[in-house]
């Protein structure tokens, strides 16, 4: 593991501690490797939603519908989607 200074990513908020959290393990890039394609490139609204959603399903419980509510509202304090 490569330290550096914690970062944030702005899809999904999540810190990113690591070089290897960072999109295709590269720190320029300022979403994590959650947020991104195997290539690198960074994922859609609808794709990011989709994959918070069903986090959200998985570690809370939450029906479908309330998931994808409450990822919404998460997604829309991050600065990538903040102006949706
Ligand atoms: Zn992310």
């Amino acid at each position: 593991m490569s330290r550096h200074d914690t970062r944030t990513c702005i899809s999904c908020g999540m810190p990113m501690r690591t070089v290897e959290e960072h999109a295709a393990a590269d720190p320029s890039k300022d979403y994590c490797r959650h947020c991104a394609h195997e290539d690198g490139r960074m994922k859609s609204y609808d794709e990011v939603l989709a994959g918070f959603a069903g986090f959200l399903q998985h570690t809370q419980g939450l029906q479908e519908q309330v998931a994808r509510d409450t990822a919404a509202q998460m997604l829309t304090k991050q600065p990538a989607w903040s102006d949706r």
